[in-house]
Parts: C-alpha cells; sequence; structure tokens
C-alpha cells in the first residue's frame, strides 16, 4: 500500500491541529485557525519506501468530528485519538471515540484499524488531570499504541508516533 489514509479525532482544544501540524513542519503554531475540515498530504519516505500520505484533521467547533468526510472512521486506515492530559474530559471522550471507531469497523465489516492513544499537553503536566498509567491502560485495553507528548515542547516523539502508526497500517 502507498497511500495511507490517517484521521485526527479527539475532543475541541485536545490540540489536534498543533500536533499534526508539528509533525508536518516541524512546528508549533499556538493559534491554528482550525474552524474548517482539512486534508492534509504529505510524501515521505518510511523503511526505503515512497508514500503518499493524507491526514483527515476535521473541524471540531461543534464538539463533532464528521464534516467533509461523514465517517472518517470508514474512510481512514488509521487513526490518531488525541486527548489532552490535563482535562478528563477529554480523555473520556477519547474512550467513547475509541469504542466508535470499533464499532464502525465492525458494521462495515472494515476489520480493525491501527490507532494511537495520543495523550497531549504533557508540558501542562503541573495541572495534569489524567495519569500517564491510565492513557496506557486505555491504550491496552484498545489494543491502541500509545504516547504522551507536547506538541508544544517536541517534535521528535511526534514525528515518532506517526512513523510508529505509518508502519502499522503498512502491515495491515
Ligand atoms: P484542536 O481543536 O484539537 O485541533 O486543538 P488545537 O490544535 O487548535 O489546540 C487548542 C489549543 O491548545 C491551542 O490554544 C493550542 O495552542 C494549545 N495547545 C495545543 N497543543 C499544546 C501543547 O502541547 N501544550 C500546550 N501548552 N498547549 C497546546
Amino acid at each position: 500500500m502507498n497511500d495511507i489514509k490517517l484521521a485526527l479525532l479527539g475532543s475541541e482544544g485536545a490540540g489536534k491541529s498543533a500536533v499534526l501540524v508539528r509533525f508536518l513542519t516541524k512546528r508549533f503554531i499556538g493559534e491554528y485557525a482550525s474552524n474548517t475540515n482539512s486534508l492534509y498530504h504529505k510524501r515521505l519516505s518510511i523503511d526505503g519506501r515512497q508514500l503518499n500520505l493524507e491526514v483527515f484533521d476535521p473541524c471540531s467547533q461543534s464538539g463533532e468530528s464528521r464534516c467533509i468526510l461523514e465517517e472518517p472512521q470508514d474512510w481512514a486506515d488509521g487513526f490518531v485519538v488525541v486527548y489532552t492530559i490535563s482535562d478528563r474530559t477529554s480523555f473520556l471522550n477519547a474512550k467513547n471515540i475509541l469504542a466508535q471507531i470499533k464499532e464502525s469497523r465492525r458494521e462495515t465489516c472494515k476489520g480493525e484499524a491501527p490507532i494511537c492513544l495520543v495523550g497531549n499537553k504533557q508540558d501542562l503536566c503541573h495541572s495534569r488531570q489524567v495519569s500517564e498509567e491510565e492513557g496506557r491502560s486505555l491504550a491496552q485495553e484498545n489494543k491502541c499504541l500509545f504516547q504522551e507528548v507536547s506538541a508544544a515542547e517536541n517534535y521528535l516523539e511526534i514525528s515518532n508516533l506517526f512513523t510508529k502508526l505509518i508502519r502499522h497500517v503498512m502491515e495491515q
């Protein structure tokens, strides 16, 4: 497979756009205008394979993640589900999203898709509401990859998590 489609899902304000922009540009854009759905394209090479990556970053103004793509769950080959470590509500929402992805994939007989659960805003650990252990357990229960990151401070961890996820998609 040379075309890889990923979707970012999560609560409004969890930092989906910040994580994605960090991966695509290596930069942190503090206030990114994320009031529209965006489909990003990037050519990259992983393990010697040339890939066309498409990443869907839905607008989350309504708190919902369905806009241009009626069902990102059906469109994508893999998912990045983002919550904020300093916002328990976003963690609970991530839990629901994981369940929705599973259910939707089952209904459409698409098979399981690789998912990375991401606890963002690690730099705000002084106001942490979700422990790293809770994040890891949720990921294990759902057979997901897991990584805590800070879009504000780190590029490497974010780049590594996308690379790992893409490798899993390529192995599917
Ligand atoms: P989205 O709605 O999930 O796409 O969230 P955004 O990417 O628009 O980010 C929401 C807010 O959180 C913005 O003000 C960002 O600057 C901020 N933000 C995103 N990532 C981080 C992070 O890692 N640390 C901190 N401190 N703020 C972040």
